[in-house]
């Protein structure tokens, strides 16, 4: 890619969330803090000392659940050996002066996603990948009930060592808070105001207009429309209840969501039939992802409405999705020190990119 006329350099709002933004720059200069040296993933199938591969379930504390239970088990949920949180403590919350602490009361889980140590998603099949997502709901359910002071539990997935994943064998994460998180808190707000004036869903209008927009191009000398076309350019890919999207704002070079065409804005009230055309559409969005990046490392994390008084009445206007952030440059000062995200890819181009690779092929 040259800096040449064509390259980008602006700055876009979130629309969700409008106090964010992200530097979009395809300017060569930019380029240096791509991540050049990666550091490759295990993609062995099994591995005798790992804790989380068949034959060594004595070496993780001991099972909340599996699924099945017993030595086939496909999906595993242990506690964290080395948890952020613990439940050992009451909530007390403490305040000196502007600093305020809330004890760190919670709970944190590890789902092993799958029996093979190094598989990639988009290697799931559709129906592993529609349980792993049912097993997410069900153990999320169980913590909302089983400690009213739980308010957000989050689901998350660190896949290869840029990601942070510090265990290399595929599994994923669940922490539930007394607090609900940031992020969540500016997204359930931002998304309530814009419901206020609007009285309609945001995420359902960024939705409509990814789906529906269209492009009148003129005619440059007589001024008359010459065609409409039906952009859809951040579509990356389209199942009957789900669509995988590129941000308009992203802050990583390929963020995808995925998000239910239907308006909801609990991941709990999803059904069977959702979570099957859902992991249908992860995993061809993961199979292109990979196709264009390669061996692409990433973040996921659910965005749900969260639980407590102060969220009752965000089921119109928040609506519950998937984040998918690959890893393919480290922040840096810049970004640190800004909070503005810099994208070196434009997320015109990188959608593009996506919708042309094939998910299919081998
Ligand atoms: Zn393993
Ligand atoms: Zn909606
Ligand atoms: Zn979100």
């Amino acid at each position: 890619m040259s800096d040449t006329d064509d390259s980008v350099r602006e700055i876009r709002i979130n629309p969700i969330v409008p106090t964010e933004s992200v530097l979009v720059s395809t300017a060569r200069g930019m380029r240096p803090k791509q991540a050049e040296e990666r550091i490759e993933r295990d993609t062995r199938a099994h591995v005798e000392t790992c804790p989380f591969c068949h034959g060594n379930e004595d070496r993780t504390p001991p099972q909340i659940t599996a699924y099945p239970d017993g030595p086939d088990w496909q999906i595993r949920i242990v506690p964290n050996l080395y948890p952020v949180l613990g439940d050992d403590s009451s909530q007390k919350n403490m305040a000196f002066g502007l600093q305020q602490v809330i004890d760190g009361y919670g709970r944190h889980e590890v789902v092993i996603d799958h029996p093979n140590h190094g598989i990639a998603v988009h290697d799931m099949s559709r129906e592993h990948l529609a349980s792993l997502f049912g097993v997410y709901q069900q153990r999320m359910a169980e913590l909302y009930e089983s400690d009213k002071r739980l308010k957000y539990v989050l689901v998350f997935k660190n896949f290869g060592p840029a990601a942070g994943a510090s265990i290399p064998h595929t599994h994923s994460q669940i922490i539930a808070t007394p607090v609900v998180p940031d992020n969540l808190q500016n997204e359930v707000h931002h998304s309530r105001e814009y419901h206020k004036k609007f009285n309609h869903c945001i995420f359902c209008s960024l939705i409509d207009e990814a789906l529906t927009y269209e492009a009148t191009i003129y005619d440059r000398e007589s001024g008359q429309i010459r065609r409409k076309v039906n952009v859809g350019q951040y579509v990356i890919e389209r199942g009957e209840r789900f669509v995988a999207i590129k941000p308009f704002a992203s802050r990583f070079e390929w963020e995808i969501h995925i998000l239910p065409l239907r308006h909801e804005a609990d991941f709990l009230k999803a059904s069977a039939e959702d979570l099957d055309d859902f992991a249908n559409v992860l995993r061809r969005t993961m199979a292109r992802l990979d196709k264009v990046v390669g061996g692409v490392q990433y973040n996921f994390f659910l965005h749900s409405a969260p639980h407590g008084s102060e969220y009752e009445g965000c089921g119109d206007s928040y609506h519950w999705h998937l984040e998918i952030c690959p890893r393919t440059s480290i922040p840096t000062g810049f970004e640190l020190g800004s909070g503005l995200f810099v994208s070196t890819v434009s997320p015109e181009l990188a959608a593009q990119a996506l919708r042309e690779a094939d998910p299919e092929a081998d």
